[in-house]
């Protein structure tokens, strides 16, 4: 059965890109059938793949655009790009475009609509989302089975996820009564292991109710190097720690999700 899950928290930086992006190509390595979709107009995502925003016809913007407007899509292998194992649909800047119909017209579900029928094809669809709380992040949570939250330590937005978790909880009393919290996990950890010590206990006091990943990604220089070489974090080096802590990650998420 297709999961779709959403890699989601309100502030920037945190590495929600840069874990769909890798754990994407993990769950891929893992033998899963993998659509990394990016739903965020800053397109990050789109160039962690290798692909020019630019050089793409169909992407999320297009796609919203045509479900706002009641058009047909066009067929599935012009907006899918196959990049190794793993296939994606890119994003373009006009993705703000349709956030702003998306908010006139309220509509909730056109992401849902979209990806509901690709979920034969599928077994993971993730879909990387913005820094924000606005349309398209409630249209992700509106079409998701799962969110994930990638969580920095240093930032420390303890307040952040309260605001996050409460928002999730309204998409589900009101717009989407399967969605579930996947589950925490903490990104851009560097050794200072009693800081980290100390902040998970504060995270399992406050969010205890909550799943909370074993893996911890380190901070590396290799993740930001990969994604904009357009690799995964693993393509460029196999060995590097962040490399390990995704696959085991991925792993995690099989067992868990
Ligand atoms: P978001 O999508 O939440 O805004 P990104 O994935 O774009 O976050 O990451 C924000 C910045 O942090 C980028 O410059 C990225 O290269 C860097 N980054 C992400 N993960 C790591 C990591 N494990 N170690 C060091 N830097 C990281
Ligand atoms: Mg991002």
């Amino acid at each position: 059965m297709c999961k779709i899950i959403v890699m989601a928290n309100q502030k920037g930086g945190v590495a929600k890109t840069s874990s769909t992006r890798n754990l994407a190509y993990s769950l891929a390595e893992m033998g899963q059938r993998v659509l990394a979709v990016d739903f965020d107009p800053q397109t990050n995502l789109t160039i962690s793949f290798g692909i020019a925003p630019a050089t793409v016809k169909e992407s999320t913007a297009s796609l919203m655009m045509k479900m706002l407007m009641d058009e047909a899509l066009p067929d599935k292998d012009s907006y899918i790009l196959n990049i190794g194992r793993v296939d994606l649909i890119p994003s373009k800047k006009a993705l703000t475009v349709a956030e702003v119909n998306m908010l006139i017209e309220r509509q909730d579900d056109c992401l849902d609509k979209l990806l509901s029928p690709l979920r034969c094809d599928y077994d993971y669809i993730l879909v990387d989302t913005g820094p924000s709380l606005g349309s398209l992040t409630i249209n992700a949570f509106t079409a998701a089975d799962g969110i994930m939250i990638p969580f920095d330590a240093e930032l420390f937005a303890l307040v952040g996820l309260k605001e996050l978790t409460d928002t999730i909880s309204k998409i589900k009393q009101n717009l989407n009564p399967k969605v579930e919290i996947t589950g925490i996990f903490f990104t851009k950890c560097s050794k200072r292991t009693t800081l980290y010590r100390e902040i998970s206990e504060q995270v399992h006091a406050a969010f205890g109710h909550l799943h909370i990943f074993e893996s911890r990604i380190p901070a590396t220089v290799k993740v930001g190097s990969a994604n904009s070489k357009g690799l995964s974090v693993m393509e460029l080096d196999a060995k590097n720690e962040a490399a390990i802590a995704y696959m085991n990650l991925a792993k995690e998420v099989l067992e868990y999700a």
